[in-house]
């Protein structure tokens, strides 16, 4: 089964275009991966292919991120990875700790859907760590897990800033899946 359940790709303001084209970044660019949450309107949950749909069909920001993953474990993709999503930009928050390091340009996004008000789903979290060793298989140069909060002070995701712990331990299981991927893809040890 492949990592990637549904691929629609997102409206050109969703990531860095010029001239219209979309402009490309080489995978070893890439060393941050940022995971984020959807908002819920009105306490109403979303799948990853609403997203991708949204994403490639309505929003009209200039935002996005790469994938989408839901509560019933399915992924989307919506910006490519040799894409940089509008994901981590400063306007209007102050800056994280990783400010300085990881941004739009060096980072891939990863949107989780349905976390506002409960944790996520243990389908979710399998697809999550899926997903983490295939994009290290792909960037030879990832080296950080982040929150969005880490880069800007933006409460994103939320259950994941005001609850600390909770953090803690989801970021040291997936830098453990990034590890032995890189390890297993790339003879690397981070
Ligand atoms: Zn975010």
């Amino acid at each position: 089964m492949s990592v990637i359940d549904y691929k629609k790709r997102a409206k050109q303001n969703s990531y860095y275009c010029m001239n219209g084209k979309a402009v490309n970044r080489p995978h070893s660019d890439i060393e941050a991966i940022v995971i984020h949450n959807v908002g819920e309107e009105n306490g109403r949950e979303s799948t990853a292919k609403n997203n991708v749909d949204f994403f490639a069909n309505g929003n009209q920001r200039s935002a996005g991120a790469h994938f989408f993953i839901d509560r019933d474990g399915r992924c989307g993709r919506s910006v490519w990875m040799k894409n940089s999503a509008w994901s981590v930009g400063k306007v209007g928050y102050e800056e994280g700790s990783y400010y300085k390091k990881v941004n739009n340009f060096n980072s891939i996004s990863i949107e989780l859907c349905g976390i506002m008000r409960k944790a996520p789903s243990e389908a979710q979290l399998k697809k999550l760590d899926q997903l983490v060793n295939y994009i290290c298989k792909h960037c030879k140069n990832i080296k950080w897990i982040v929150r969005h909060y880490d880069v800007v002070k933006k409460v994103c995701p939320e259950r994941y800033v005001t609850n600390k712990k909770e953090w803690l331990e989801l970021q040291c299981r997936l830098l453990g899946v990034m590890q032995k991927a890189m390890k297993k893809y790339h003879g690397k040890d981070v």
